[in-house]
Parts: C-alpha cells; sequence; structure tokens
C-alpha cells in the first residue's frame, strides 16, 4: 500500500486559543473554519508544505474530541495517511487481521472517503485513511485578443467520465496520477464551449451539455449544473440571442446537447437567432448510429436543429467564416474536426476530443470511446508536433483546471502546458 501524510489532527480545548500559539507565535497561515456537524467537530487546518495541521474543538460534550480532551487533555489526536483507493486499502488490511473501527469506507469533508484504524492496531496512534475527491473543475471564464478577434472560453459545468474509458490502453497506474478517479472510477473533466467574436458576429464552437439530462444519466456522469453555460453567458452581458453562429466540431451529447432546450413538452434551438454549422457526413452518422456510439449521440439534441431550419450544412474542411477553419481529423468519430481560429499571424485550435484534456498531451493516450483509434493516433501525432513548432493556442474543452495554453516538449519527449486560460 501506498501512503501519503495527509494531515496531522490536533485536539485542542480552544481553537481560539490554540491559534495564539499557531498562528500568531508560530506565524502560520491558517484556513477558515469548517464545521464537520456529523463529528460536532469545528476544524481549522494550516498547510505546512505538502501535509497540514488540523486543530480540532468540539461543538458538543458528545463529540469525540471532547471526549479526548476530557479524558487525556489537548494533543495529538489522529494522524491521516491519503491513499489512492481506499477501498482496496481495507482489504489489504482486513486480510492481514488488522482491527479497524471502519470496515468500509464512509463520507468525510469535502467529498472525501474515510476510514479509522483502530488505535490497538496501531500502537497506540489513531490513523485516518483518506481518499481524495477528486477536485471541482476550474470554471471561470476568461477572454483573449487574437489578432482582429476576440475569444472567450466559456463553460457548461463539471462532468465525469469513467477513468478507463478516457485514456483507452494505458494503465490506470499512470493515468491516475493525472486524473484521479472517484470512488465510481470517474475521472473530473469540464465542457468549455469557444465564444469567437468577430466584425461578422458571434460564433460559440460547441455547446455544452445542456440542461435536458433524467436523473439517471445526471447521476452517471456526474453532471454538475451549479454553474454553466447562461451564467458565462450572463457574466459577459449576453444572452441565447445573441450568437449568431453554433459551429460543431461533431455532435456527441457532452459537445452539442446544450444545442437544443426543452420548452414546455417542444424541443427548440437554444440560441434562438442563430444558424448551426454542421458537418453533412457527421450529421449522417449521427442520425444513423449504431451499437457502439448510440449511447453518446442523442437525437433530441440536433434533429430539432433541423426542424427548425436552422442548420447549414457543410461538405469539407475550410474557412467557415473569415478566420474560422475546421480540419477533419477522424478518429474520434469518424468526421471529427477541430477548429482554427487565426488573425494576424496568430493561431488558436479548438481540439475538442482529439486531446481532451492535458492528460491526453502523450501520443498514444487516446481515448477508448474513439471509434478509430489509430487515426487518432496518426493525426495527433503530426498535429502536436506542429502546434508546438508554430506556437498554437490550444484549448482544451474538457480538461477541468486548464482552459487553454501552449503545448511544450523537452529535449527528451515530455510534454508539459503553459498555462494561458
Ligand atoms: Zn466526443
Ligand atoms: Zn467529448
Amino acid at each position: 500500500m501506498k501512503a501519503i501524510l495527509d494531515h496531522v489532527g490536533i485536539a485542542v480545548q480552544d481553537v481560539e486559543k490554540a491559534l495564539a500559539f499557531y498562528r500568531d507565535a508560530l506565524g502560520l497561515e491558517v484556513e477558515a473554519p469548517e464545521d464537520v456537524t456529523s463529528q460536532h467537530v469545528r476544524a481549522r487546518f494550516i498547510p505546512t508544505g505538502q501535509a497540514s495541521l488540523e486543530l480540532l474543538e468540539a461543538t458538543a460534550p458528545d463529540s469525540a474530541i471532547a471526549k479526548f480532551v476530557d479524558k487525556r487533555g489537548p494533543g495529538i489526536h489522529h494522524v491521516t495517511l491519503r491513499v489512492d483507493d481506499i477501498g482496496a486499502a481495507i482489504e489489504h488490511l482486513k486480510a492481514r487481521g488488522i482491527r479497524l473501527v471502519d470496515d468500509r469506507p464512509r463520507p468525510g469533508a469535502e467529498g472525501a472517503l474515510v476510514a479509522f484504524i483502530h488505535p490497538s492496531a496501531a500502537h497506540g496512534v489513531l490513523i485516518e485513511l483518506k481518499q481524495a475527491a477528486p477536485r471541482r473543475p476550474t470554471l471561470a471564464i476568461k477572454s483573449l485578443s487574437l489578432g482582429d478577434l476576440r475569444l472567450t472560453v466559456l463553460h457548461d459545468g463539471g462532468f465525469r467520465l469513467d477513468g478507463g474509458a478516457m485514456f483507452g490502453v494505458v494503465p490506470k497506474p499512470l493515468w491516475e496520477k493525472l486524473a484521479p478517479p472517484d470512488d465510481r472510477n470517474r475521472i473530473q473533466l469540464a465542457t468549455r464551449p469557444l465564444l469567437v467574436e468577430a466584425a461578422w458576429g458571434r460564433m460559440i464552437v460547441d455547446c455544452g451539455i445542456g440542461d435536458k439530462m433524467g436523473p439517471k444519466p445526471t447521476d452517471i456522469y456526474a453532471l454538475d449544473r451549479a454553474q454553466h453555460l447562461d451564467h458565462a453567458l450572463v457574466e459577459l452581458g449576453l444572452d441565447s440571442s445573441s450568437i449568431d453562429f453554433a459551429l460543431a466540431t461533431h455532435l456527441h451529447f457532452d459537445h452539442f446537447g446544450g444545442a437544443t432546450m426543452r420548452v414546455g413538452d417542444a424541443l427548440k434551438p437554444r440560441f434562438t437567432r442563430a444558424r448551426y454549422l454542421i458537418r453533412a457526413a457527421e450529421w449522417e452518422d449521427a442520425t444513423h448510429p449504431h451499437e457502439r456510439n448510440r449511447a453518446s449521440y442523442l437525437p433530441e439534441d440536433f434533429v430539432p436543429l433541423a426542424g427548425a431550419g436552422a442548420i447549414e450544412f457543410f461538405e469539407t474542411d475550410g474557412e467557415i467564416k473569415p478566420g474560422v477553419r475546421v480540419v477533419r481529423t477522424g478518429g474520434h468519430t469518424g468526421q471529427h474536426q477541430i477548429v482554427y481560429v487565426e488573425s494576424r499571424g496568430q493561431t488558436a485550435v479548438f481540439v475538442a476530443d482529439l486531446i481532451p484534456t492535458t492528460a491526453h498531451l502523450q501520443d498514444p493516450w487516446v481515448m477508448g470511446y474513439d471509434l478509430f483509434p489509430v487515426d487518432t493516433l496518426m493525426f495527433k501525432k503530426h498535429f502536436i508536433h506542429e502546434a508546438i513548432e508554430r506556437e498554437y493556442l490550444i484549448v482544451f474543452e474538457h480538461d477541468p483546471h486548464i482552459a487553454a495554453g501552449y503545448i511544450r516538449e523537452t529535449a527528451n519527449g515530455k510534454r508539459s502546458v503553459e498555462q494561458v486560460l
């Protein structure tokens, strides 16, 4: 079992008095108080490098911390070790006959899973095992100028997909370091449509997931709608009538679900004035799905657009509007395309599911979802080379924390992203 020291819990009589030492005398920074109501405890975390100190004060006389202080006085209460897979850690200990307080994980603070090992097994120390929750996505709205164009990376909330499916043939011990899975093996993702503002109007590239999902898929994909595309548009002083063109990289639900919305019993275009720009062959594939891609193509996302006469089909690669050009990659879907945005010698590329996150920079890190993974690989190898050489600004549609940046490569082939947005 691999474990990292997460924090040391210190039971105190009075947190404010304890801060006179830890904060004022030692000069450490202290985080805002956190009430763990189920445990009748108020906690103050003090970051100290990789691990933290946690000051614990009881908020009720029947709290375990109150009993501890009454019996033994203030002092070290527990040591917390962070593990990657708490279920596996518990099984590992059970198999060795170790006495546990919790024989299965239970929810801790901030979405973490925790379990305690009995002090009698750990030579007098109460040990807490903890599996941290994946971080929530970073959903700030950020803009930059690219020549004569204005680019804004919007967002349509967070969601999660199976980590194994997101990394294809890459073994979990490699990907889980970059994208920590939750207790259902899902990794945190975001959806980030791109807004292009130009003299010819406003274009949104992809539309996010939208609000049509029922409770079951909402649970399966952990849809997080606390902040979504409507909020992002409002923040920019825009609304659903402000968009002139909506361009699809492909018609999967996590890219074009937000193209339509429910109005009473009817399904309508989400952007009331927009022309929806869709590659004709992708439309063919999406409206004739097979067993392998049916779960990703949901007719309610795009068929109502045809009914409303809102679609403009195009057939081939090329310039869609001045400065906006599509290039078919294939691979992920047969007609998957990326979008080059170019002005005055500067280039940004919206790479959609070709490189869904910054964890997918290495060539063979290709999604299991891809219908033609070798096509993805071939295109990606060539493209990343080009992107590094020509300093393309890459927009990562699904990355939970990095919206856009430059891909860099060291002499030994190790790649990273220099974050811009
Ligand atoms: Zn897709
Ligand atoms: Zn996707």
